[in-house]
């Protein structure tokens, strides 16, 4: 059965196909338009807007940019209706060194042929095509890397059953297993030994997705919590006016807003064609961090009723959790932030 997030998207032209231009079938609307999207939808549930965001900043973005002609009038055509795409980089023993993947791809005639195994990928359950990043060379390392378009009913993939996950339970996450797959040559996106160029890249952009998620999820629980708070009497006034709440309420608000502006500026830089990089993983790290402790204090200020499942926002906490460990854990981004101010000064 498909999945809730799926059931919203699947063939809305709108929300699966953001930026793919109008003749593929998309909306043709920009990066800061998905960041957007990905938001509000996240203010309601976080898996659908996780399934936004790897659609539009991960899998449409990496055709788009990669794609033969060919292989965008196929794919991308399908990608802003009907078909979910995965994005299938970790493995068992490849996280956070995601270029120690095991994987390979091995060429006969004009097809490679797959074998491995990856892990949490996301939209599994339902996905049509998955891009896969297999080594065609384990000798040349990470350079060896290539991402290949595997359409699901290939013969040898077998998507494995989804894991029972703490939050973002409408999000089906699988391992995938490859036996002997045969893809042909042509199914290469990109070119052969540039996978983790590509990976690299389509992160370093989804980071501000997944940070507008996380901001988007922070802002909805905030929002459902407020309005509690100015009912709820006790002492004989609003707990919300008490004024020990009222500092805390306030400097989560003031989190949020600068959470919202550093993701807004990044968007911003990377649509201006400037570096970015710095930012995408300060955007990330921040808003997971602040997701995390805006939907803590919520069920505080809630009190007993805010730990019960009668009200949404012990699932917004469980559903924060995980921003600070999928694509780039918390302390990979402020590797990357380290990394960016050694080389400035
Ligand atoms: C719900 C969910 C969905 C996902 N979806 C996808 C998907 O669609 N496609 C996909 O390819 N992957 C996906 N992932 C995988 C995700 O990207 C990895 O879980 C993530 O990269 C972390 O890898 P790991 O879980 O192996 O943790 P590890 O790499 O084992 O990290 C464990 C801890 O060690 C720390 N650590 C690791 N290296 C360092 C270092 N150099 N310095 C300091 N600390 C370090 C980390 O910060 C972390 O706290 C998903 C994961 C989850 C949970």
């Amino acid at each position: 059965m498909e999945g809730a997030a799926v059931r919203l998207l699947r063939g809305s032209a709108l929300l699966m196909g953001i930026e793919i231009e109008t003749k593929y079938g998309g909306t043709g609307a920009s990066f800061f338009s998905s960041i957007l999207a990905i938001e509000e939808l996240a203010k309601v549930d976080a898996s659908v807007a996780l399934l936004c965001d790897l659609q539009n900043t991960v899998i449409n973005n990496l055709i788009r940019k990669h794609g033969t002609e060919e292989q965008k009038a196929t794919y991308l055509t399908e990608l802003a209706t009907e078909k979910i795409g995965s994005f299938c980089l970790s493995e068992a023993g490849a996280g956070s060194d995601a270029f120690a993947l095991k994987t390979r791809a091995d060429k006969k005639g004009n097809y490679y042929v797959i074998n491995g195994s990856k892990m949490w990928i996301t939209n599994a359950e339902y996905a049509g095509l998955f891009l896969v990043m297999a080594n065609i060379n384990s000798d040349l390392g990470y350079k060896g890397i290539t991402c290949f378009l595997v359409d699901r009913d290939t013969e040898g993939l077998h998507v494995g059953k989804a894991e029972n996950k703490m939050g973002l339970r409408a999000s089906s996450t699988c391992p995938l297993t490859f036996e002997n797959v045969k893809v042909p040559e042509t199914n290469i996106l990109g070119q052969i030994g540039h996978g983790y160029k590509y990976a690299v890249g389509s992160l370093n952009e989804g980071r501000i997705g997944i940070a507008a998620q996380m901001l988007g999820l922070a802002q909805g629980c905030f929002d459902h919590t407020i309005p509690y708070m100015k009912e709820r009497i006790q002492f004989g006034k609003r707990i919300f006016d008490f004024q020990g709440l009222q500092h805390q309420v306030a400097q989560v608000a003031t989190q949020l807003e600068a959470a919202r502006l550093l993701i807004y500026n990044t968007a911003r830089l990377l649509e201006g064609g400037k570096s970015f990089i710095k930012e995408a993983s300060m955007a990330k790290y921040y808003a997971s961090e602040i997701a995390g402790l805006t939907t803590s204090k919520c069920i505080e200020w809630m009190g007993g009723v805010g730990y019960t499942k009668d009200f949404p926002v012990e699932k917004y906490f469980r559903d924060a959790k995980v921003g600070t460990i999928y694509e780039g854990a918390s302390n990979i981004q402020l590797n990357t932030i380290a990394k960016c101010i050694d080389t400035e000064y």
